[in-house]
Parts: C-alpha cells; sequence; structure tokens
C-alpha cells in the first residue's frame, strides 16, 4: 500500500506542480552528475573528467561523508575540496539521504539547512544552489519548498529537457549499469542536438565492476565522446541552467 501512494506522489509530482523553464541553449548540452557521492566519482571519473577538459556536478548528503552506501565507500572531506577546488560544482541532496516522501516539510528543511552548513563549514563558505532528489523521489509539497529554496532541481525521469521543462524535476538518464544497455545513447545525443535541448546524465559509482547505480570507467568515456560527436557542449548542471535563464530573461 505504501509503495503504491509512493508511486502515485512520485506521478502526482512528474505531471503537476510544474515550473516552466524555456530550454533554448545555443546549442544541445549535456551535463554529467555524480550523486550522494561514492569515492570512485571523484578518484576514477574526476581524472576522465580532467583528461576530456570537463566539469561534472556533484550532489553531496553530508551525511554520506567517510561512510558506505551500497557496499561502496563514499567520499571523503577531501575528496570534496578537491572536486570543488578543481571547478566542479557541488550541488544538495538531503544531508541523510532521505527521501523527501519520508520528510514533512519541518524535516525536509531540517534536512537542507544541516546539509547546507556542512557544506559550507567544508567549503570556505559555498551555499549550495540547486538539488537532486534523492532515489528521484519528488513530492509535490517537496517541489514547493524546494522551487522556494533552489535555482533548479534534478530527478531520474528518463528524457532530455527540450522546449519547456519542469525546473522543479528536469529530467535526466541514469550512468547505470541497470538503465545503459537499454537506452540509444546515440538517438538521445541526436535528439539533443536537433531540439537545442539539456541532457543531464547522473551516476553513482564509476568502476570496473560497478553497482546496478554505477557505470564503468568506458561508459563514461563513451557518453563523453558520443556528446562529442554530436556536438553537444558539456556542461556541469548549473552553468547549463544559467545559460538557459539568460537567453529566457
Ligand atoms: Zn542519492
Amino acid at each position: 500500500m505504501k509503495e503504491r501512494i509512493d508511486q502515485f506522489r512520485r506521478r502526482a509530482a512528474r505531471y503537476l506542480g510544474r515550473d516552466p523553464l524555456p530550454v533554448q541553449p545555443g546549442q544541445g548540452v549535456l551535463s554529467l552528475s555524480f550523486d550522494d557521492f561514492p569515492k570512485s566519482a571523484w578518484e576514477v571519473a574526476g581524472p576522465i573528467l580532467k583528461d576530456h577538459g570537463i566539469h561534472a556536478t556533484y550532489y553531496v548528503a553530508g551525511g554520506l561523508c567517510d561512510g558506505s552506501n551500497m557496499d561502496k565507500v563514499q567520499f571523503s572531506e577531501r575528496d570534496l575540496q578537491e572536486a570543488f577546488e578543481g571547478g566542479h560544482e557541488v550541488g544538495c541532496h538531503t544531508f541523510s539521504h532521505t527521501s523527501v516522501l519520508r520528510l514533512d516539510a519541518a524535516s525536509l528543511k531540517a534536512e537542507l539547512d544541516r546539509n547546507s552548513d556542512w557544506v559550507a563549514e567544508r567549503l570556505d563558505g559555498h551555499r549550495m544552489s540547486h538539488f537532486a532528489y534523492p532515489f528521484g523521489d519528488a513530492s509535490l509539497g517537496a517541489k514547493g519548498l524546494l522551487g522556494r529554496r533552489f535555482t533548479h532541481s534534478r530527478g531520474v525521469t528518463d528524457g532530455v529537457n527540450t522546449g519547456v521543462a519542469d525546473r522543479n524535476n528536469l529530467l535526466s538518464i541514469g550512468l547505470e549499469s541497470r538503465r545503459l544497455p537499454d537506452y540509444d545513447l546515440e538517438g538521445l545525443m541526436a535528439k539533443t542536438a536537433e531540439s537545442r535541448g539539456w541532457l543531464i546524465a547522473y551516476g553513482h559509482d564509476v568502476e570496473a565492476d560497478p553497482t546496478p547505480y554505477g557505470c564503468t570507467p568506458q561508459d563514461l568515456v563513451r557518453v563523453i565522446s558520443l556528446a562529442r560527436q554530436a556536438g553537444l557542449s558539456i556542461l556541469p548542471v548549473s552553468s547549463a541552467f544559467s545559460m538557459m535563464s539568460a537567453k529566457s530573461a
């Protein structure tokens, strides 16, 4: 029963309470993001990104620092600081990595405040301006609260953001071993280029033997290469968002 209610709430958040964001960059854009984040998203993916001259977005849950999630070692403070100093973006998850479906407004606010302070203390006062829903779970109530607090929020509903997107629940695709075989990546890149859309990819661990929620280094390189072949710009999430808002202003 609870799962059915959760499904209904996720679906409602997909179709209702939309906050229109015109997506009209000069050319199609790919953004790469990593959630939580596992240590390999920095130690393995970081050098790949550097080799390709790309910056990504790391969505941080402070409560996972130095811990373990899905049997994978998570980031350290040093990893976070290195990523930030390397020019990558740091965005907000909930502190405890709790789904917004399990948080009332006051608890969600407390989670966001705690994460915000935790990150600011470690990144020279940096205040995170955008959010990614843990587990991709969005709710109507959370969308309202997050929309007032952040410039934009990313979900995990499959798709390319084209035309008019939902600022508070942006579409994305998973750099996940459980999903990648089913994607037509060339087709998605071509659609993004043709429609001058915004394709956001999210992943977790990047390892030779990834979890179902992670990918291999080769997968990451392939996504970057395909985006380049399709003529897409590759920008972190918030930089891409700024480009959209500048166009629509
Ligand atoms: Zn997460």
